[in-house]
């Protein structure tokens, strides 16, 4: 069951918590419903009836946006460590810094604990960024972070608050108003994958390793950032010393195909109301797709990543260029090219119902054969996945290209 009484309606719900932290008679608990996504449970005897849940679901009363962004960078950390860290680029870790070393910021992100549930935390120690710095491609638990930010910013601290869009439209709905001393970085968002699938897909990787995992990567970099590489270990932590016992890029992983490939996303990712170039945080965040490197400073990017980063706010703005950041100023015109994410959401396939109603009555291998299948691959693609850029691989990938023109693959 998804919910015994409704906030706002199924389809909208995007699981940001608002409505749970906002509850102060502790009468809602996020539960994961069928599909394995967060939906509010509320108490009725706990419940007072009060509607204060109900105004403050952003999916009912929507925040307000950001004018268009004021500053629109391509960049990456300027330290190769934290690039390599990092999903894209590396300017979380960085913006992070900045605001712990020079304000003492709180900073809250998500972390993935041992149980490999991905929750929102904070921080205060720039040794502790690692836990929040990469991807987690499952929905994180809010928990009590919003309060916890409140009691922060009502103490006079600087908070750097970092989510998806809708968690950062939960926080402000939350909120009521501004604060000064808060900071808030929300990514460009492809959707949030269904934790059902993700449960299952480690069992199908425990299998296969025969034990179990207690550590994942989900944007492992050692031979390339454009190929979504997951890496696993069965002890925690390890993966932060770049030792895995499996790791499996677009063409070789099930979950990273399922991701993209859009049927496990949640119902209201397809109707996303922050799928817009006006956002709703200071700094947003995301990958550079499509990143054109032509100077010698780009020679890495294909395996170390590029950033696209949103300055949205002029107190946020003010501060970009004080950062270990490596920025080139971009227009957004060059941003809403190679990222979807900003113009509309992802469209729900018309093979959803198929699928889901093929998931309760297959068996994991035989959903990842029928439905997380790996499309047959271009030679230059391959070589793309497998080679890091060096003159080996420019010529592999001259004789690819001829052959496929040959052939006409291309
Ligand atoms: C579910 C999801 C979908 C995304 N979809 C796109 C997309 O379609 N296009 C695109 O260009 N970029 C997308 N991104 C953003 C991208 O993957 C990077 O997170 C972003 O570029 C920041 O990278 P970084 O190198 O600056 O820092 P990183 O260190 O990689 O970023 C870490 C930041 O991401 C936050 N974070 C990590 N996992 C989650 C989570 N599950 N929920 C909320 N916040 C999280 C952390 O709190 C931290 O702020 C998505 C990220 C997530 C989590
Ligand atoms: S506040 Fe958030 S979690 Fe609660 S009902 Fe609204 S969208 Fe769903
Ligand atoms: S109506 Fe009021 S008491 Fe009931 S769940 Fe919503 S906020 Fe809590
Ligand atoms: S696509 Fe929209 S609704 Fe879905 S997780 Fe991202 S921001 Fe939230």
């Amino acid at each position: 069951m998804e919910s015994n009484y409704s906030v706002c309606t199924i389809d909208k719900c995007t699981g940001c918590a608002a409505c749970a932290n906002i509850c102060n008679h502790n009468a809602i608990e996020m539960c994961y419903g069928e599909e394995g996504f967060l939906f509010p449970h509320i108490d009725k005897i706990k419940c007072v009836d009060c509607g204060l849940c109900k105004i403050t679901c952003p999916a009912n009363n929507p925040v307000s946006l950001y004018k268009e962004p004021i500053g629109v960078y391509s960049g990456w950390s300027k330290d190769d460590n934290v690039r390599m860290r990092s999903a894209s680029g590396g300017a979380f870790a960085e913006i992070a810094s900045f605001f712990i070393k020079h304000y003492n910021a709180v900073v809250f992100g998500v972390a993935m604990n041992q149980n490999l549930d991905a929750v929102h935390v904070s921080i205060e120690k720039i040794e502790d960024l690692y836990r929040l710095q990469g991807s987690k491609y499952i929905q994180s638990h809010i928990g009590d972070a919003y309060r916890q930010t409140l009691y922060f910013l009502q103490r006079g601290r600087f908070v750097l608050f970092s989510g998806t869009p809708c968690q950062i439209g939960g926080l402000r709905k939350f909120l009521k108003k501004d604060y000064e001393t808060l900071f808030t970085i929300d990514l460009i968002c492809h959707g949030v994958p269904s934790k059902r699938i993700f449960i299952d897909y480690i069992k199908y990787i425990e299998g296969k390793l025969g034990h179990r995992v207690r550590d994942i990567k989900f944007r492992e970099k050692k031979c390339s950032w454009i190929f979504f590489n997951i890496a696993v270990n069965e002890q925690a932590g390890i993966s932060n010393k770049n030792i895995y016992e499996y790791e499996g890029g677009y063409f070789e992983d099930p979950f990273i195909r399922a991701f993209l490939r859009d049927n496990i996303l949640r119902p209201s990712c397809y109707q996303c109301q922050y799928t817009k170039t006006k956002r709703t945080a200071d700094y947003t965040l995301a990958d550079w797709w499509g990143y054109a490197g032509n100077s010698r400073m780009d020679k890495d990017f294909e395996q170390k990543g590029v950033s696209l980063i949103f300055c949205n706010t002029h107190k946020s703005f003010s501060l970009i260029k004080n950062m270990n950041i490596l920025l080139r100023q971009r227009t957004l015109t060059e941003a809403l090219e190679t990222n979807k994410s900003l113009q509309y959401p992802f469209v729900m396939p018309s093979t959803r119902k198929e699928f889901w109603s093929d998931y309760s009555v297959l068996n994991f291998s035989q959903i990842v054969d029928k439905w997380f299948y790996c499309e047959k691959l271009l030679p230059s693609t391959y070589i793309k996945y497998k080679y890091r850029p060096s003159m080996m691989r420019k010529i592999l990938l001259k004789f690819a290209h001829l052959y496929e023109k040959c052939q006409k693959l291309i």
